[in-house]
């Protein structure tokens, strides 16, 4: 299901899940994140959201020290769920415009990284990537 997700988002499309018992969406996995059924259809989400907060990493994890700086976002799609990934902007200019990222609309995509060790996925590290629309 993981790579599921992944190979979708590289195509651009983000994959989820529509629940029948409450009607919420999530990002896709087995059980809802609402009220935790497993009466759940799958869906494709939009590949639209909005940054609803944001952090730069300058210290990266083992593994990611190349990457720095980079910025991680928090979007939420058009359905309401949740999504982690990168802001796809330097990170100076990100520091830049600081607070008013906040707010700001976003096309979803997926990007191939280089491997690293931690990864649970040998073969690839696929990492959701936020581009500004406006
Ligand atoms: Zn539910």
């Amino acid at each position: 299901m993981f790579k599921e997700f992944f190979d979708a988002l590289l195509e651009g499309k983000v994959l989820g899940i529509k629940c029948k018992d409450c009607n919420s969406y999530s990002i896709l996995k087995s059980t809802c994140d609402n009220c935790g059924s497993r009466n759940v259809e799958k869906v494709e989400l939009s590949n639209k959201g909005i940054i609803t907060t944001f952090t730069t990493t300058y210290v990266a994890p083992a593994g990611y020290d190349k990457e720095c700086p980079y910025v991680v976002a928090f979007v939420e799609l058009e359905e309401g769920c949740w999504l982690v990934g990168r802001l796809d902007i330097d990170a100076k200019l990100a520091d830049e415009m600081g607070q008013d990222l906040i707010g700001k609309e976003v096309e979803i995509y997926g990007k191939e990284f280089p491997n690293e060790p931690y990864y649970p996925d040998k073969k690839r590290r696929v990492v959701p990537m936020f581009k500004l629309v406006s």
